[in-house]
């Protein structure tokens, strides 16, 4: 039996034997097909059969019309009582008018211009019915206004089929609904050749994990809910295997490429900038330096990623990698993912290296390199000029942003790109960096993060690099305390918000004020869905004026966000940074990497609408000297609510860590993979970053070996086109967003 819709779809009859690869035009016939292709980019066997259930629905679902309410989506199975045309009243066209029964409950069904439905929907017929259920006139009748239908009678089987124990319920579209892509997945495997398994014997016996044909048979069609969980977690290794397959291959290749090597040398640059550092290193850096130290001598190029919370001396491990590259001969690059960030490294940069980074300018030392800038806002000669220098190797050290340096810089030599602070930066960026080295090698890279990473998410997305962390914070930091201000029960907290700022400002430190928003421009329209009601979030280009004016009078305010220009960022936070400002006024764009040890204080506005480790990462900003960190989350959420749940926890715990998993757990799927899901096709479909950290870590360990035995996969060529079939329907994405 061919699936019809309600239009009437045409059938095809194939009475082959199908494999997976086989188009579904011809085992469908053209009319499904073409609805498969267009609604779900399936095309093969395969596609459609991977487009798993979403749920199972327990027989008696579909919902007896008798539970029914209103703004459900919901499908009936019914007979049709009645049903009639007529014009409408004030308007063109028609309105047609059915009424259903389930044999406990009438319902009524409304349409518009489809004359022809009388002679369809003919008393006694029996059909599928699937819409959202709406109410109208006084006494609030129940209604589905222009559902979608499924003739069931005079198909036996087809009534067969919607009267099983489990009815699997698929992601589904507007014009492609559930049953038909049930319909057509049943008439799928009825000529399905069971296709052969991509995952070896030996690890499906190691793991229990049922065969592939019978996996998808079950995921499908059981109706016995322990088999498909076992066949979901069975599809699911092949998820993590494509994925955990790529990244060990992409591990295996980066590793065996080339790389300069640079030795630590004697009486450089790297001893020199270490006899002046103005405090110990902790036992973290010193155990992290030489790690990277002897990664950086190897003819191999070093990936690694570095983590460690905000504030714990990242900045100055990556430097002395940096040093003993430029001690070497060669060159290293800083990305940082703002322009303020770029800025504010080589301003640190300069401060940490003193005369030693001045090289070509009066009073220099010896040995003594140029630090160049790039950034988008850069005039032309400047950038012209720094270019011409990063070519040349006349700057041993470049900052700029993410996408400058990737795309547009040729180097002379480079032999270490340092990532800092992103966690927006993926496998395939850092493959683009890889080939900025000279001819055949590759450069040595280091990541650096202060957003702790899940285990999960290490796998994953930085699943190409090894891990480590700096774990202690340097000695002598004093604590950050965080404290939520809840307007909504106690408006008066506010005053004392700033009043807290105005005290800090007096005792000479400076504060931060975050703000959800910008402002001006990016105000949101009457027209949005729920702005009446809902307050829109506080911005910095209207708070700002209002305390200059009120509570902060007299106080210097000054403003930063994400439209300022990369001239006026600069020179905000250079005047912040010589405390020229008490207090700035920004977005998030102060989220990471902003290092200005005099401020202490941190009002976040509205602050239930930032992440849980985006909060995190913004009170960071604050206690970074000797003098004890305040952070105030501001927030009208009330009491008991989800969103000050998550306040509270932010409130009582500073470890990262801990957050980031929090995080993880409150973030949908979608969010953590940047992929969409609801009935497209997506790579991963069943694998959950936050639930299979387990089954990802197995895979991960599986795929590690038989990579390392077989680099190309030449014996296992299921698995090949596996992780092939997944890095081209995505791009990856899962891999590169976090
Ligand atoms: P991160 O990048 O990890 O957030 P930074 O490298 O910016 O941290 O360091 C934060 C501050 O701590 C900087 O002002 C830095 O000079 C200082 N710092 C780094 N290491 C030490 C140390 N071992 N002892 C004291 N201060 C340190
Ligand atoms: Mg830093």
């Amino acid at each position: 039996m061919a699936p019809r819709t309600g239009e009437g779809g045409g059938s095809v009859t194939f009475d082959g034997v199908a494999g997976i690869d086989d188009a579904l035009v011809e085992v469908l016939g053209a009319k499904p097909a073409a609805l498969l292709a267009g609604q779900l980019a399936a095309h093969t066997v395969g596609d459609l059969l991977r487009h798993y259930p979403r749920r199972y629905a327990d027989q008696g679902q579909p919902t007896p019309i008798a539970d029914l309410t209103p703004g459900q989506d919901v499908t009936v199975v019914a007979e049709v009582r009645a049903c009639t045309s007529r014009r409408m009243q004030r308007r063109e066209g028609t309105i047609q008018h059915a009424v259903i029964w389930d044999g406990s409950r009438e319902l009524d069904l409304t349409f518009f211009n489809q004359k022809h439905l009388p002679r369809v929907l003919t008393a006694g017929r029996m059909a599928l019915f699937a819409g959202r259920v709406s109410t109208y006139g006084k006494a609030r009748t129940l209604q589905l206004t222009h559902p979608r239908y499924q003739l069931l009678d005079g198909d036996a089987e087809a009534l067969a089929e919607f009267a099983r124990p489990l009815i699997p319920v698929y992601p589904a579209t507007k014009d492609l609904p559930s049953w038909t892509i049930q319909l057509c997945v049943r008439q799928v495997f009825e000529v399905l050749d069971d296709p052969e398994d991509p995952l070896p014997a030996g690890v499906r016996a190691a793991h229990r994990l049922p065969e592939l044909g019978a996996a998808l048979r079950a995921v499908h069609r059981s109706d016995d809910r322990a088999q498909i969980t076992s066949a979901q977690h069975r599809l699911k290794w092949d998820e993590a295997m494509a994925v955990q397959l790529t990244l060990a291959q992409r591990r295996l290749e980066a590793a065996s490429r080339p790389a300069p090597a640079c030795p630590r040398r004697d009486g450089a640059l790297a001893a020199a900038f270490d006899a002046a550092l103005p405090f110990t290193l902790t036992t973290g850096q010193q155990e992290v330096g030489e790690l990277l130290a002897a990664e950086l001598a190897a003819t191999h190029p070093m990936n690694r990623l570095l983590q460690g919370e905000v504030g714990s001396g990242k900045t100055v491990v990556a430097l002395r990698a940096m040093l003993q590259v430029l001690d070497a001969g060669r060159q290293a690059a800083l990305l940082a993912p703002t322009e303020v960030l770029a800025a504010q490294h080589v301003r640190s940069l300069h401060a940490m290296l003193g005369a030693h980074g001045r090289a070509g300018e009066l009073g220099s030392a010896e040995q003594a390199t140029k630090i160049v800038l790039l950034t988008g806002s850069l005039p032309a000669r400047a950038r012209k000029q720094a270019l011409l220098d990063v070519a040349s190797g006349a700057a041993g050290i470049v900052v700029g942003t993410h996408a400058l340096i990737q795309d547009r810089v040729s180097f002379a030599d480079l032999g270490l790109v340092v990532v800092d602070e992103q966690h927006r930066f993926g496998v395939e960026q850092r493959d683009t960096l890889r080939t900025r080295a000279p001819e055949g090698t590759s450069p040595h890279v280091l990541v650096m993060t202060a957003t702790p990473i899940p285990r999960t998410v290490a796998m994953t997305v930085y699943g190409d690099l090894e891990v480590c962390a700096l774990r202690e914070l340097p000695r002598g930091r004093a604590p950050i305390s965080t404290t939520v201000v809840p307007v909504g029960e106690k408006p008066s907290w506010l005053d004392r918000v700033w009043q807290r700022i105005t005290e800090e400002v007096a005792a000479g430190r400076q504060a931060y004020v975050v703000c959800p928003r910008i402002g001006g421009e990016d105000a949101p329209g009457e027209d949005v869905p729920g702005a009446a009601s809902e307050r829109p979030p506080l911005a910095v280009l209207e708070l700002a004026p209002q305390l200059e004016e009120g509570p902060l009078a007299g106080l210097r305010l000054g403003i930063l966000h994400g439209r300022s220009s990369g001239n006026e960022k600069d020179a905000v936070m250079r005047s912040f940074t010589a405390g020229e400002i008490d207090v700035l006024v920004a977005t998030t764009v102060i989220e990471v990497g902003v290092d200005v040890p005099n401020a202490t204080v941190m009002a976040i506005m509205d602050a239930q609408r930032f992440g849980l480790s985006q909060l995190h990462q913004l009170r960071g900003r604050v206690g970074r000297g000797s003098h004890p960190g305040l952070c105030l989350l501001v927030t009208d959420s009330p009491a008991g609510s989800a969103a000050r749940q998550r306040l509270d926890a932010v409130a009582a715990t500073t470890d990262g860590f801990e957050l980031a998993q929090r995080d993880l757990e409150l973030r949908r799927e979608g969010d953590v993979l940047g992929a969409v899901q609801s009935g497209r096709r997506s790579g991963l479909k069943l694998l959950s970053l936050r639930s299979d950290a387990d089954l990802i870590g197995q895979a991960r360990q599986v795929a590690q070996r038989l990579v390392r035995a077989d680099p190309g996969l030449t014996e296992h060529p299921g698995l090949a086109r596996l992780a092939a079939e997944l890095l081209d329907e995505q791009r990856a994405q899962f891999l590169q967003k976090v």
